[in-house]
């Protein structure tokens, strides 16, 4: 008799924010899906932070030397990121010496390049490594050059060329590229993702060939790079619900408000709806808050919005109650879900990649409100490139207009060029479900992973 071959046994280890969480398990979810036996790990203080631990997926901590508190425990964010790499390279080597006693030997760590420390732990055990960017692969091509030394940083150009990308102005870079002094150690972070990609076996990439041709073909010449997304949960792609996505709405730092969301945009006719998010990270502040909470009042649109507990006192005074009947304020949503709803007509967002992804997989145009880091990049692509929606100009101090809040929102919704953003989101959705089905782009790269692996451990 022929011995069935041993699934590889994978470690997931996102960064501990949402936005590194939510494609990391998705991802997770289909690596199970086609046989390899995967283990999520994150922090403790990130563990007991999530909620709906729904769905299978084992999940086994580590530490980042703030069980408590975690990095809002720190004295400053250097500091933290010093003792999540000390502890946390401790306690990551002992939990793969606890797996490989107790006969789950692990094979393969696919790490969030975040933590470029990881890499140390995956030679030292003997492991395959394998990097996740959660970023785009235009925006892997950015930190990759200031890594290499070709980009120097602040950049003063008012033009900046690069291989397979458009032509870039300064509030199209990264916003750690042209201002690398205002929050260092998240520039040294996300530039040090880079540190030794030549040790690395594996480049994952959270975004699908034909959405960035021409980088990631640029991209895969100096590295072994493979486009695998958009992560997004089967059930929203191809109406294939299965029992486990029915209950799973993913892992969730806050609460969803799911109930009086759906609820409300049940009652809302069709294409009419603006929903607005700024992600799990962002922070506006007041004068931005005003003047988009005007700029929506003033489109006369009905407007779902979500505004986390701690934004909420920005909020212009009396600003909820005077709206009461135009829309929705909530501390956090199902966005996949609110996505996905046919009462949506446009998505005003701040371009986090996860969001940019789950609005295109969805088909839903964009009102692109950049804040920091990737975002402005995202925003580029979203408004020059892919043609899926409009960007209010944002000056390098952050400042934005009412007027250009709700002429942007109109435009998308009401007029001509809004049917021509609505034809590329269609032509757009349907490529990325193109890319993730069976022998799609994406399903091709991941099942190349998985054959690697699985051949590799047996
Ligand atoms: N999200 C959500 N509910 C909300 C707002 C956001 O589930 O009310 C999710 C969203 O679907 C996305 C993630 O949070 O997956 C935010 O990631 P993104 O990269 O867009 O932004 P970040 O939070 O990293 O700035």
């Amino acid at each position: 008799m022929v011995e069935e071959p041993r699934p590889a046994h994978c470690l997931v280890f996102p960064y501990p924010m949402q936005g590194h969480i939510n494609p990391m398990h998705q991802f997770s979810k289909t690596l199970v899906s086609k046989g390899l036996k995967v283990t999520l790990v994150t922090t403790k203080f990130m563990f007991n932070s999530l909620q709906q631990l729904s769905g299978s997926m084992p999940i086994e901590t580590v530490s980042d030397g703030y069980d408590v508190g975690g990095k809002y425990a720190a004295e400053s964010i250097e500091v933290y990121l010093d003792k999540f790499k000390q502890v946390g390279s401790e306690t990551l080597t002992q939990l793969i010496e606890k797996l490989n006693a107790t006969g789950v030997p692990v094979d393969c760590i696919v790490y969030d390049p975040l933590m470029s420390w990881v890499l140390d732990v995956v030679k030292s055990c003997g492991l395959v490594g394998a990097i996740f960017f959660t970023q785009s692969c235009a925006v892997d091509n950015i930190y990759y050059h200031v890594k290499q030394g070709v980009i120097k940083v602040p950049v003063v150009e008012d033009r900046v060329s690069l291989p397979g990308l458009p032509v870039l102005g300064p509030l199209d870079m990264p916003s750690f590229v042209h201002n690398p002094g205002s929050y260092p150690a998240t520039y040294n972070l996300v530039v040090n993702q880079f540190s030794d990609i030549d040790k690395v076996d594996w480049v994952l990439c959270n975004t699908f060939y034909k959405l960035e041709e021409e980088v990631i073909q640029w991209m895969s010449k100096h590295l072994r790079l493979r486009a695998i997304g958009p992560t997004i949960p089967r059930k929203y792609l191809h109406n294939q619900k299965t029992a486990e996505d029915d209950t799973d709405n993913g892992l969730q730092m806050f609460t969803p408000n799911i109930d009086s969301c759906m609820k409300w945009l049940n009652e809302q006719p069709d294409s009419s709806v603006v929903y607005v998010s700024f992600g799990s990270v962002a922070q506006l502040d007041a004068a931005q808050m005003q003047e988009l909470a005007c700029g929506i009042k003033q489109s006369k649109k009905q407007f779902l919005w979500v505004v986390r507990a701690s934004e909420e006192a920005k909020l212009p005074k009396g600003f909820a109650e005077e709206t009461s009947a135009q829309g929705m304020i909530v501390h956090w949503c199902s966005q996949m879900d609110v996505l996905a709803h046919k009462a949506l007509g446009c998505f005003v967002t701040h371009c986090g990649w996860n969001s940019t992804l789950e609005a295109l997989c969805l088909g839903v145009p964009m009102v692109a409100i950049p804040i920091w880091t990737d975002q402005g990049t995202n925003a580029k692509y979203v408004a020059d490139v892919w043609r899926m929606g409009m960007r209010v100009d944002v000056d390098k101090n952050g400042v934005f207009t009412r007027e250009m809040v709700q002429h942007c929102i109109r435009v998308v919704m009401d007029g001509e060029k809004g049917k021509e953003i609505k034809m590329s989101c269609r032509k757009w959705m349907e490529m990325a479900r193109e890319a993730v089905k069976e022998g799609g782009s994406s399903d091709i790269s991941i099942n190349e992973f998985v054959a690697s692996l699985t051949q590799q451990c047996n």
